[in-house]
């Protein structure tokens, strides 16, 4: 297949844009009830969705996913040393920091490239209150061996499932497990109310706690139950996602073709690997990531995104740099490279390529065309 430059750019992700009369449809109840935020009738509908799409007992939605783990810390009272992942978005350990409590980076998984449930008992201290994992580009962690963890050492299990949405493991909704997970609803992620974020949990009482925590703690017009932030979720957020909600499963359907195209192109290229979920798992569609082994593909990770640019195709390391390897967190014991060995390798094999329903198979095809020949 010749190669060619995309005219325009091509960017790894694009966000689900609805009809817009769709939207102003809905907006004109919002106008009309004179109501934009605080429990609106929105709000409220679009909660009751999401519980029914992602199948969990338990949802409280925010502004936007890092607020929401912030509260998650709160509404379980986590202090002292939280166990986490240093290949991450830098919101997960950002959030522990906001919440005064010492982020401890443990390895991850050579495969999964999630925290790797074998290595979190080393890391396990006196002071040690709870396990954050992320399940990374939507593959579930292990989540059974993460609980029973937990469970032995009398520790609260959180989820950054900014990645998972409506992911299951034999038909379960992944924000059932652990105690708290988080779902971001920014703008690049599948479903999106551009900003928004929710909290899940199987615990019902956690949902008093939680809806009193993101609105400053205010109970009743007399008391004020804990000091509380502002992480609600306003009217026009939920219309959005109310309308962005109907499209998700034809977005899905398109990018698993595209999945399928890249997975079909990509087949026996040497050094290129593709991480695939087992049959029990709903997939998220969320990112569509490649490993890239330099000495057996020919060329390195970087050399192969900044050969893409000339093509006009811009792809992403996620999630390069290491968390442990920020200046806030470098200094931290749990962040010296030698403990970190599967992450500081990962991190230089990753890409994540453009993957969002309005490409077209040929694109696709062309994009792969332009790896190959960056190859030996
Ligand atoms: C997007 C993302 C977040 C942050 O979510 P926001 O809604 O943007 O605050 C947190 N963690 C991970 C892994 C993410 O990808």
């Amino acid at each position: 297949m010749l190669v060619r430059p995309f005219k325009e750019p091509v960017y790894i992700t694009r966000p689900i844009l609805p009809d817009l009369q769709e939207v102003s449809a809905k907006l004109k109840e919002v106008w009309a009830s004179g109501w934009l935020t605080n429990n609106g009738p929105q709000h409220n509908i679009l909660e009751k969705e999401l519980l029914k799409v992602l199948k969990v007992s338990g949802l409280s939605l925010f502004n936007n996913g890092t607020i929401a783990l912030i509260v998650a810390c709160q509404s379980l009272s986590l202090s002292g040393e939280v166990i986490t992942t240093p290949f991450t978005f830098p919101a997960t350990p950002h959030v522990l920091t906001w919440n005064g409590i010492k982020p401890v980076f443990c390895d991850i998984d050579p495969v999964t490239m999630n925290i790797d449930a074998d290595r979190i008992e080393s890391r396990i201290t006196p002071l040690t209150t709870a396990i954050l994992a992320v399940h990374v580009f939507g593959t579930p962690c292990n989540v059974q061996k993460i609980q029973e963890i937990a469970d032995r050492h009398g520790l609260k299990v959180m989820y950054d499932a900014a990645h998972a949405f409506g992911v299951e493991i034999d038909g379960e909704g992944i924000g059932n497990f652990g105690d708290i997970s988080m779902f971001s609803f920014h703008a690049t992620k599948l479903f999106h109310t551009a900003e928004g974020g929710a909290l899940t949990f199987k615990d019902k009482n956690l949902k008093q706690r939680i809806d009193l925590l993101k609105n400053f703690g205010i109970k009743n017009e007399d008391e004020v139950a804990m000091p509380g932030i502002n992480g609600k979720m306003n009217e026009l957020q939920a219309v959005l996602g109310l309308v962005v909600l109907e499209y998700v499963e034809e977005e899905r359907k398109k990018r698993k073709v595209l999945l399928d195209v890249y997975t079909e192109c990509l087949k026996g290229v040497e050094g290129i690997t593709v991480f695939k979920n087992s049959s029990n798992v709903r997939d998220s569609y969320q990112y569509f990531v490649i490993r890239i082994d330099e000495k057996a593909f020919g060329a390195s990770r970087d050399k192969v995104y900044s050969e893409f640019k000339k093509y006009n195709v811009f792809t992403r390391k996620y999630f390069y740099p290491l968390c442990s390897d920020y200046l806030c967190y470098r200094q931290l014991p749990s962040s010296s490279p030698a403990s970190l060995p599967v992450a500081h390798k990962v991190v230089r094999e990753v890409l994540s390529m453009p993957f969002y329903g309005g490409l077209r198979a040929d694109d696709v095809q062309n994009i792969c065309a332009i790896l190959k020949n960056l190859g030996k």
